[in-house]
């Protein structure tokens, strides 16, 4: 059926209550209310699959642990379940802690309450709670009742739970508290809720010390939250004997503002909240007992209740509820601590940059943009507040890189890194995961085992060459002012060169080296930060070089508890970004040769030409340090071992020849876990290598 244009004839607005002297409006909350946890009563009815004993065992002693003293277990009337569960807890020494109240629903009937208050024989403190629908509606449509029929069931009622509790001797045992509830009281005339209660609360006799509790449902939300507020207030002014009663809430759901309800709801008056863990219950839920505690302790209000482990707490509502979280839930759920946009990423990095700049503690008060709880108080890391998609701009990896590696990148290696994360995430079509993004760093600036160019050894002396001033007489000569000798190996893919350049400082003097063997840098930038505190500091170190003669920006980084020696790994960092001259030899050696694999699983077949033409790529790739080989001599095989990672998770490990000039490659063995089962053909990495390929392989065949 089509929506209604106007639906005005099918429905039509509440009444409002004509309040005008509304107090509430100008009320803040100033404390937690008395909570009330019906998850295992009002909660476990509305599920597809009821908790059984142990999964309400297990939620009861988690309810117990954050904090809540008065917990509505059971309707002992209804289920044997239930019954046997409250039994469980009082019978079970320990269960129930000393200041915590067990609270049990029964319907206004004799049989029924009879029943429940057996369930809560040998309580130390016991809540018994009964209800009655009061609305103008369930009178006439559900009961046939007159107002004075429903106003005497519910004196009658009380009086029988009183006459079997706290009037009996023989229960003197237990502290016995009583609760009512005019069920469907927002839908209910305001004054006939009035003239119940007031019948109820004359048949228990309340005092200060042990307040009746009213409880005032919105059994179904049927306004807007002022509504209800107004509806509490009312209640609160005309009610006699304030003092000797407790104004309880219990709010559902249905139009999505049971939060706001509860809180206004506060401010009219209202002394405690009855609601379930991520607003479990019947529809739509009863009203969110997370989110009202952290509303309040975002406020600065101690919500009494410990949520410090929202991970457990939800782990447990999820197993037992069998109703997942919602990722956006306020608070609680698992994206809500998150940024993936580069905006937000941003400005949320600059928030906790300036936070530690200032030095404040955890406990200092907390001004972070886009996240208004510290995401530490309720059990989650910071590493979790930013994640990176392809969405994600600079901010977020370097967030990564700062919260894992603690680099605290600059803005151009921001960028530049930034590019290959968001390669790499598109590549994959999904989040990157912290580790992957590190790794990913490390590798793109050579911070690995698989540096392409590795510092052997070295020194740098002044240069000596031009000669100073000579010193006074029996003074020692200064050559502060000399300019610097770089002297020392550099292994380049595995080779190692003698390197020798003059410079004013060590990094300008290992570029000027670097230039002998063809790699031109010009250093546009350098920074450098401690990494670590104490003994344990390091500096980091980060270039910005141009190659000579073009626009290409490449970025270098380097780390390492000497401060030069950390510029120098990050000039050579830097280098190995930039292509060697492959075609002006530096050296008589051979220039390294790139090589990419493509692996295919098959079977053990000897003829490379039985491969069949479209076979599925395992999709393997090589280290990019281990796919540059230089051969030794044009006549002699060089021979390399090479692991290979692949997309089903196995490595690989394969034994790579390679002849003379780079022209010929031939995969020997191809190995997992040392059996010989996969075949790969190689591709050309080089240009250099498109002649004579692509080559396959004979499985453990000869060089040819
Ligand atoms: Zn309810």
């Amino acid at each position: 059926m089509p929506m209604l244009k106007d639906p005005s004839k099918k429905y039509r607005p509440f009444p409002p209550l004509h309040l005008k002297d509304r107090q509430w409006p100008d009320k803040t909350i100033t404390k937690a209310p008395r909570w009330l946890a019906t998850d295992l009563r009002d909660g476990n009815q509305s599920l597809v699959d009821p908790m059984n004993g142990d999964q309400k065992w297990e939620y009861f002693q988690m309810l117990c642990e954050l904090g809540y003293k008065e917990i509505e277990v059971s309707f002992p009337s209804a289920s044997q379940t239930d019954f046997d569960f409250t039994r469980r807890l009082i019978e079970t020494p320990g269960a129930v802690p000393d200041d915590v109240w067990l609270q049990v629903l029964s319907p206004c009937r004799e049989d029924l309450i009879r029943r429940t208050v057996q369930s809560l024989k040998g309580a130390k403190k016991a809540i018994v709670h009964i209800y009655l629908a009061t609305s103008e509606c369930f009178r006439r449509v559900v009961f046939n009742f007159t107002e004075e029929e429903s106003i005497e069931l519910a004196a009658r009622c009380t009086a029988l739970v009183r006459s079997l509790t706290k009037d009996d001797p023989s229960q003197a045992g237990t502290e016995w508290a009583f609760e009512f509830s005019p069920e469907t009281f927002s839908d209910t005339d305001p004054d006939f809720v009035i003239r119940v209660c007031e019948a109820v609360k004359k048949a228990w006799e309340p005092t200060v010390e042990n307040p009746i509790i009213f409880n005032l449902p919105a059994t179904v939300e049927v306004a807007t939250p002022n509504i209800y507020a107004d509806q509490v207030e009312y209640f609160c002014r005309n009610i006699t004997e304030r003092e000797k009663i407790c104004v309880s809430l219990h709010p559902h759901n249905d139009r999505g503002c049971a939060v706001a309800a509860a809180e206004l709801a506060q401010m009219a008056g209202a002394d405690r909240v009855e609601g379930c863990l991520f607003g479990n219950g019947e529809r739509t839920g009863n009203v969110d007992l997370v989110t009202l505690a952290l509303n309040l302790y975002t406020q600065g209000v101690s919500p009494n209740i410990d949520f410090s482990d929202l991970g457990r707490v939800i782990r447990v509502v999820e197993e037992c509820n069998k109703i997942e979280v919602h990722p956006r839930a306020p608070y609680g759920g698992s994206l809500v601590v998150c940024a993936f946009s580069g905006s937000h990423q941003d400005a949320i990095k600059k928030g906790f940059q300036l936070r530690e700049k200032e030095g404040k503690q955890y406990d200092d008060y907390w001004q972070i943009p886009y996240l208004p709880l510290d995401p530490k108080d309720i059990g989650r890391d910071y590493q979790a507040v930013i994640r990176v998609n392809s969405q994600s701009g600079k901010g977020g990896a370097a967030w990564i890189i700062q919260q894992n590696l603690y680099l605290d990148l600059p803005r151009g290696l921001q960028i530049d890194f930034s590019r290959v994360v968001q390669e790499l995430a598109e590549k994959k079509g999904r989040e990157l995961l912290p580790t992957e993004i590190c790794d990913l760093f490390r590798q793109t600036y050579s911070l690995g085992q698989n540096r392409r160019f590795t510092l052997v050894d070295y020194s740098i002396t002044p240069d000596r060459s031009t000669s100073p001033a000579p010193p006074e007489p029996g003074k020692t000569q200064d050559t502060t002012s000399l300019r610097r000798v770089f002297e020392g190996v550099v292994a380049i893919d595995g080779v190692e060169f003698k390197l020798r350049g003059r410079g004013n400082g060590p990094i300008s003097s290992l570029a000027n080296a670097l230039r002998t063997v063809g790699v031109d840098l010009d250093v546009q930038d350098y920074k450098e930060h401690a990494v670590g505190r104490g003994r344990d500091v390091k500096a980091a170190t980060y270039i910005e070089c141009t190659a000579a003669g073009t626009n290409k920006r490449v970025w270098g980084v380097g780390i390492d508890e000497d401060v030069v020696q950390s510029s120098l790994f990050a000039l050579l960092s830097a280098a190995s970004h930039v292509s060697l001259p492959l075609d002006r030899p530096v050296s008589r050696q051979p220039p390294p040769v790139e090589v990419d694999f493509e692996f295919h699983k098959q079977g053990l077949t000897s003829s490379p030409s039985s491969l069949p033409a479209a076979q599925q790529p395992l999709g393997g790739m090589a280290q990019p340090m281990d796919r540059r080989m230089v051969p030794t001599s044009s006549t002699s095989w060089r021979r390399r071992r090479m692991r290979c990672n692949l997309k089903d998770g196995s490595v690989y490990s394969a034994t790579i020849y390679c002849l003379g000039d780079g022209s010929h490659l031939h995969v020997r063995t191809i190995s997992e876990r040392g059996k010989t089962t996969v075949r790969a053909s190689i591709l050309a990495g080089s240009k250099k290598l498109t002649r004579g390929l692509p080559d396959t392989s004979n499985v453990g065949g000869s060089k040819n």
